[in-house]
């Protein structure tokens, strides 16, 4: 297949702003496509080259596309820059050159699209001495073998920004509309498969060969990571008791989800975004080897950092171990941690998720052997008094954990958030999840650096990010503690991901996700969302979480009117 039929696709995509549409049009399209061609389609579509979580980067940031382009258009960088400046989008900026390119035109091909993709794969895997030479000349020869819709769309993927509005909920309803029917089954069946198996193209492959029963028969791979439950949160105990009667409470712990697969002596670590973590926690590793007692199992767990009087560390202090990459045998005597499991998904051959909660708890108990202190299983009581979760909830949080998880005790385990069945009580002036979304350059003893950062909420409705705060406190000028934040490290974090500039201020894509603190929430017509943080402050990276995970516009309007009913009492 020719890489334009796909260029055709995204400009239909991009023109389509329903979500219906758009499988529509994904769904037609990959219906006449071999089984080949319906990998790289399910992969380019999504704007990636390798499936999520497998962990590999084309690590191609904004200078060195521009670099790229002016290589094999002949434009000056400045120019690439002035361009870039006013649309904000390379994709569109290649176009435009290359439509008009200084350089002398090749008699050309059209571009395959397996080709295309193989060297798009290829930037992930060049290494060694030259690699950003090496990249350079391959995304260049790739421009000026393009098209000019091509190139926009390559150099878009490349980026990691292709916008086309393609989500996971639209390549679900796409592969049971190409290929199965448009029912709720079909459309659950592939999700499924979607929640334990990364490969969306291996996905479409089953679904057209093996129908809703070869995708329902899936089984989760050990060491290949899956979908986690997450909870809603709820503001009072009453009313779940109410709903559910008798329920069961847990510590909710403040640290690092812990998904960990074990085949005999192979252990696997992955955080709740699914990234391998193994490396950084050979401690952990260690304690899996020697307490969990059967040969192959997938269990959930909470890791937090113990200090040497056994008392739970700040998160802040454990993030300081998951992105590190060097001197881990001192970040593993500097923090200790301790695990707290509880969940179970699968115990050698057989995938418990559809099991009880609390059978799935006493599976738990049966396979692990506990350690005090080190290799635990959460603290959890079964009960419908509401007295007696107030009372193990003043003890999580004298206890420095962050409040409760309320469970159903006949739920399953279900891939997502919002999906019914746990439910997480936290203190209501918590700390706030949020994205930054834009950056001021600094000032002063700032100049160089990114000196403010602008906060975003998300608008649940439309997935996008709404401003709501100007942080600049917080993150420091130099390092005094280890996990102390400094402008310089955040702007490092930052640089690739920035959109477009103007009068010193940055737009920045929102990956990046922080926990801060505030002094109060007020209603601002300044900012998109309606409402400001008076006094942000920059209190910990949260590189466990991604995007979906920041605090919603309905939660900031939900903590302003609790906020103003206490003010007036
Ligand atoms: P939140 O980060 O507020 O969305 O809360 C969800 C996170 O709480 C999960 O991803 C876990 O990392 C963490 N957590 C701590 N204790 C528990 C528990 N007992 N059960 C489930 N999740 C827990």
């Amino acid at each position: 297949m020719k890489y334009i039929e796909l260029v055709k696709i995204y400009e239909e995509l991009e023109k389509n702003p329903s979500k219906i549409k758009k499988a529509e049009i994904i769904a037609d399209f990959i219906k006449k496509q071999t089984d080949k061609d319906i990998q790289i389609v399910m992969m380019l579509v999504q704007g990636i080259v390798f499936p999520k979580f497998y962990g590999y980067e084309l690590g191609i940031a904004l200078q060195m596309m521009m670099k790229a382009i002016s290589k094999s258009t002949g434009y000056d960088i400045k120019d690439i820059e002035e361009e870039f400046k006013s649309s904000g989008d390379l994709g569109n900026v290649v176009e435009k050159l290359t439509e008009s390119r200084k350089q002398s035109l090749l008699v050309k091909k059209e571009l395959e699209l397996e080709n295309v993709f193989d060297n798009l794969k290829q930037l992930a895997f060049i290494e060694g001495s030259g690699t950003q030479e090496k990249k350079l000349n391959l995304i260049s020869e790739l421009i000026s073998s393009a098209s000019p819709k091509e190139a926009k769309y390559v150099v878009r993927t490349i980026l990691g920004d292709l916008r086309v509005g393609v989500a996971e909920g639209i390549i679900r309803d796409a592969i049971a509309k190409a290929f199965l029917d448009d029912s709720k089954d079909a459309k659950d069946a592939v999700e499924y498969a979607m929640n334990i198996y990364p490969d969306f193209g291996e996905i479409a492959i089953i679904a057209k060969k093996n129908g809703i029963n070869g995708l329902k028969k899936m089984k989760i791979k050990i060491g290949q990571p899956v979908q986690v439950m997450l909870g809603e949160k709820v503001e009072s105990v009453d009313e779940i008791i109410q709903k559910f009667g008798k329920i069961a409470a847990e510590f909710k712990y403040d640290g690092m989800r812990a998904q960990i697969h074990k085949d005999g002596e192979k252990i696997w670590i992955y955080t709740r975004r699914l990234e391998n973590v193994t490396k950084q926690f050979p401690d952990l590793v260690k304690l899996c080897k020697e307490c969990i007692k059967v040969k192959k199992c997938v269990v959930e767990g909470e890791v937090v950092g113990i200090d040497k009087k056994g008392q739970p560390m700040p998160f802040q202090t454990l993030s300081q171990r998951i992105q590190r990459k060097y001197d881990i045998e001192k970040m593993v005597k500097e923090i200790p941690i301790q695990i707290n499991l509880f969940d179970v998904l699968v115990v050698e051959d057989e995938q418990v998720l559809d099991k009880p909660l609390l059978e799935r708890r006493k599976i738990l108990k049966e396979i692990v052997k506990e350690i005090p202190n080190k290799f635990v299983i959460a603290r959890q009581i079964v009960t419908d008094s509401a007295k007696e979760i107030e009372r193990f909830y003043k003890e999580s949080i004298d206890s420095k954990q962050e409040g409760l998880f309320l469970k159903v005790i006949e739920s399953k385990y279900v891939f997502g958030r919002r999906v019914g069945g746990w439910y997480k009580l936290k203190p209501t002036m918590e700390t706030l999840d949020l994205a930054i979304i834009g950056a001021l350059w600094g000032t002063g003893k700032r100049t160089g650096w990114m000196g403010s950062f602008i906060l975003g909420c998300r608008d649940e409705k439309t997935g996008k990010f709404l401003e709501c705060g100007m942080l600049g406190t917080g993150v420091k000028e130099k390092k005094s503690q280890e996990n102390d934040v400094t402008f310089k490290e955040l702007t490092e974090i930052l640089k690739p991901l920035v959109i477009s500039e103007k009068g010193g201020q940055v737009k920045i894509k929102p990956k990046v996700v922080i926990s801060v603190d505030y002094q109060e929430i007020q209603k601002s017509p300044n900012y998109e969302s309606g409402f400001a943080l008076r006094f942000p402050r920059f209190i910990s990276l949260r590189s466990d979480k991604s995007v979906e995970d920041v605090d919603s516009i309905e939660r900031i309007k939900y903590l302003y009117k609790i906020q103003k009913k206490s003010k007036n009492k």
